[in-house]
């Protein structure tokens, strides 16, 4: 009759064992996700800041052709007539 004892004391050990590493697992993967989103959050209001920079050109104002400034609408450069993107 003591072997059924130590069997349920051995299962109930490997039950809280279990129990505990995985409840241990899920607030360490909270904890990684917190961080995980202050980082994300970090890096995105740095990007924010340094986003938009006042380039004085963007692509696809100025003619690959020739250099000469067209207007983004425009389908065909005024100066050389070279196909323009769009
Ligand atoms: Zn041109």
């Amino acid at each position: 009759m003591g072997g059924i004892i130590v069997v349920w004391l051995i299962g109930l050990m490997v039950f809280f064992f279990i129990l505990h590493s995985v409840i241990r697992s899920a607030i360490d993967s909270s904890k990684l996700a917190a961080n995980i989103r202050e980082i994300r959050d970090f890096l995105q209001g740095q990007s924010a800041a340094s986003s938009a920079p006042p380039g004085p050109e963007k692509p696809g104002e100025t003619c690959p052709g020739c250099g000469s400034k067209v207007r983004q609408e425009d389908k065909y450069c005024s100066e050389c007539s070279l196909k323009l993107q769009g």
